[in-house]
């Protein structure tokens, strides 16, 4: 294995055209070589490994082959492009501004910039991750950039282009880079595979693409390590247990048994996933992004977005002919609330598997046309009537020694607790009359109306005591105490900052003084609305929040607000910046 090159280097595109997934870049580049009106400066911004220095080094050769051909794409003949593809040009110049950002790094390039080439027409000067470049590096290089000399050409490329000032923007043609599909990554893949004499399977090559997230170098890496572990022989099997993926097998199996509520199955396969290693939130996130693909796969017009190999995408389209949109839009959102809900769970397994009951009540509601609205669970011997609605709390309320509670008794009691129900929301594609697209918005407009329904009939089961403002202060002082012991004392000082504001219909309305508090709240916000309802036995609670004007301008955030706040205390600071040129903003 001493010839053993990377793919990623070995397969490096030479030409705009093998460049993988960015036509519309390489396609600007060529018209703009070929019509002569080059800019003098590009911006290159994206992602990682998606073929920013590629496309520099390809424009660099291109600019300066000698025979550029009809297509607009170097010779690879001439002394020019021999010399680039040796790596051996002196007309290209690159400057990785990651280690190499100080002010002496950019001088020592702007003073190469006024010398013309030895041979070809124009000097290159490729600086790549630009944002690194320190506050007084981009202000010495930016002189050279409004008036570089016609022989120089220059290409910044960057993953951060909000780092980059706005005179540096502006003075470059900018060009943005995608994510590379994950079709085109897995097809490059096969043509590699190929290449190398290494029988893949298209799945597997598949699976590959999809974990290495649009970035054509990084499947490259991971390609060349499972395929030294795999003796020429890419399997899907090899590659979900390498990587540690969840068959999405897994996924069809869940969905089906959703469909038919069918409880047992759905359990006994959460409990083989769990047994293989995974953990619950993988899994819903996982089926979140199943049914995001089902619900894709259900309309010609967003089949396109489904980025699955040929023999998948059939199994995906089947599976979507028997998932109606009034069962997957809910069922997505029913995965959303428990992805939000896991990380503050004391049960994550029951909540993931009442959260697989709750769609599955859906799916229920669908081929029955008619709606459980609610399970007996059995729970630490205790028999509780729940509402389909009101599943994630039972499992929040749950404590941790009940880690193996198991569902043992539910069933749908159709006869006694059936609330009469309503008309099952039917957005079904061929049922629109005009239009052929399916409008999402309108989709959810109309299980929003739904749910407004459904809450309705709920609503004679909740609790709604009255309690005066100074019940609510008290139990506030209480919430606090709680998530300080539970760990959370960020939280715990967060809420007492200021007291709450009892508003009408049992709102209760927290002062707070800067967004990322608003954040922590509402990240946390579930925790403390669950207490507060318990204790003061009201479930119409809610909380919201507001930001005080005037304490915002007080504490310091910014760089500058720290410096301001620091000069009160010693006013000789600002003398001192001044010498030092210092920006407080940088
Ligand atoms: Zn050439």
């Amino acid at each position: 294995m001493s010839d053993f090159i990377v793919s990623a280097r070995k397969y490096r595109p030479s030409t705009f055209d093998a460049v993988v997934g960015q036509s519309s870049i390489t396609s600007t580049l060529k018209n703009a070589i070929k019509s002569n009106q080059l800019a003098q400066s590009f911006l290159f911004c994206g992602p990682r490994g998606v073929g920013k220095t590629s496309c520099a080094r390809i424009l660099a050769k291109t600019i300066n082959c000698e025979n550029i051909t009809e297509n607009v794409e170097a010779c690879n003949t001439c002394v020019s492009c021999k010399s680039f593809n040796e790596n051996a040009s002196f007309n290209v110049h690159e400057l990785d501004a990651a280690s190499n950002n100080s002010v002496d790094d950019i001088r020592k390039l702007v003073d190469q910039v006024r010398f013309a080439p030895q041979v070809g027409d124009y000097n290159i000067y490729i600086i790549d991750e630009v944002h690194m470049l320190s506050a007084q590096a981009f202000n010495a290089f930016l002189k050279t950039l409004e008036e570089p000399p016609k022989h120089a050409k220059f290409i910044l490329a960057t993953t951060e282009k909000h780092k980059i000032i706005p005179t540096i923007l502006s003075r470059c043609q900018i060009f943005d880079f995608k994510r590379v599909g994950i079709n085109d990554i897995s097809n490059h893949l096969a043509f590699v595979a190929k290449s190398e004499g290494i029988t893949a399977e298209q799945e597997a090559l598949h699976l590959i693409a999809q974990k290495s997230d649009g970035a054509m170098r990084d499947s490259l890496s991971l390609f060349d390590r499972l395929a030294s572990f795999s003796d020429k022989q890419l399997t899907y099997q090899g590659v979900i247990e390498h990587l540690n993926i969840l068959d999405y097998d897994y996924y069809f199996k869940v969905t089906d048994a959703l469909l038919i509520n069918d409880i047992k199955s759905l359990l006994n396969l959460f409990n083989e996933i769990l047994d293989n290693g995974f953990d619950g939130h993988h899994f819903i996130n996982g089926l979140a992004e199943h049914l995001r693909d089902i619900l894709v796969a259900k309309d010609e017009s967003t089949l396109k977005l489904l980025e699955k190999g040929d023999a998948l995408q059939d199994r995906y389209l089947e599976q979507s002919k028997a998932c109606e949109l009034s069962f997957l839009i809910p069922a997505l959102n029913l995965c959303n609330e428990c992805d939000v809900q896991y990380k503050t769970s004391n049960n994550k397994r029951l909540l993931v598997e009442l959260s697989l009951m709750r769609i599955s009540s859906i799916g229920h509601q669908m081929t029955e046309k008619k709606s459980p609205k609610s399970f007996v669970v059995t729970l630490n011997d205790e028999k509780k009537h729940v509402s389909v609605e009101k599943v994630p709390e039972i499992a929040q309320k749950t404590e941790k020694t009940t880690e193996n509670t198991e569902v043992s008794t539910f069933k749908n009691i159709e006869e006694k607790e059936i609330v009469a129900p309503k008309s099952t929301p039917r957005i079904s594609l061929s049922g629109k009359k005009k239009s052929k697209t399916i409008s999402i918005t309108a989709a959810f407009q109309d299980i929003n109306k739904v749910n407004e329904e459904d809450q309705e009939i709920d609503t004679s089961k909740l609790r709604k005591t009255d309690f005066p403002a100074s019940a609510m202060l008290k139990t506030w002082k209480e919430v606090i105490v709680f998530v300080k012991q539970k760990g959370k004392s960020n939280l715990g000082i967060t809420l007492g900052v200021f007291p709450p504001k009892l508003k009408e219909n049992y709102v209760i309305e927290l002062p707070l003084s800067n967004s990322s508090q608003v954040e922590m709240m509402m990240e946390e916000k579930y925790m403390v609305l669950e207490f507060l309802r318990n204790k003061l036995e009201n479930d119409y609670i809610e909380i919201t929040t507001t930001i005080i004007e005037g304490e915002k301008s007080n504490i310091p955030y910014t760089n500058k607000d720290k410096f301001a706040k620091m000069m009160e205390e010693n006013p000789h600071l600002e003398t001192l910046r001044m010498k030092l040129g210092l920006d407080p903003d940088y």
